[in-house]
């Protein structure tokens, strides 16, 4: 389980990496997309920073809530909407009591499932929250499972995304979401770990 004030580190620790690396992800993004995930996000960084300066969160469900709609308001593209219905979809399921961590991101990675009709293997997000899911239920999340995670994005073919209209050319290159989602664990493992 992660307490508030660990959680808000770790979306603090997770925003200011996405400020520090917008341009790895721009560059990422502009080899199989067009070029935009790490101005994107740099957006949705800043606007999660003015929202908790707004107004603290006062509890777990409200900290997702502000940061899924930071993220839905500001990051726009394909990465908006789907880090925003994870966040969303985790501000709902931390109401319930003793919700474990591994539960609450699998909760997240569902969301970004249903929400872009997506699943392993298609070479985006999910294929570095769904490992990190697995990993975290069976006690086994460190900095190798994320390095994994996201590499093994590379090797693989786009069948979601702007990256599939690239179909075979898309291999080679590390998904950009794939990346900001590592971004987003390895601040977990900071505070967690
Ligand atoms: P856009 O492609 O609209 O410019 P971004 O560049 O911000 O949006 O985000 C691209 C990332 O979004 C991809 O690298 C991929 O990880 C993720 N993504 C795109 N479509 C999907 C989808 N249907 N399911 C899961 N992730 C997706
Ligand atoms: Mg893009
Ligand atoms: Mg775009």
């Amino acid at each position: 389980k992660i307490e508030l004030a660990d959680a808000k580190k770790w979306i603090e620790s997770f925003v200011k990496k996405l400020e520090d690396e917008k341009s790895t992800l721009n560059e990422l993004d502009t080899a199989i997309g067009d070029g935009d995930h790490g101005t994107n996000m740099d957006r949705g960084a800043k606007a999660v920073t003015d929202s908790f300066d707004k107004k603290e969160p006062g509890n777990l469900a409200d900290l997702y809530k502000a940061t899924a709609f930071a993220m839905i308001q500001k990051v726009g593209g394909a990465s908006g909407p789907l880090y925003g219905t994870a966040f969303l979809d985790m501000s709902k399921a931390v109401k319930e009591d003793n919700l474990e961590l591994a539960d609450l991101i699998q909760t997240g990675t569902d969301g970004i499932k249903r929400r872009g009709e997506s699943d392993t293997g298609m070479k985006t997000m999910i294929d570095v929250w769904q490992p990190i899911s697995e990993a975290l239920k069976n006690d086994k999340f460190n900095q190798q499972v994320i390095d994994d995670a996201l590499n093994s994005t590379k090797d693989m073919v786009a069948t979601k995304g702007r990256a599939s209209y690239l179909e075979e050319k898309s291999k080679g290159h590390l998904d950009p979401g794939a990346q900001s989602s590592a971004y987003l664990f390895e601040s977990l493992l900071e505070v967690i770990g």
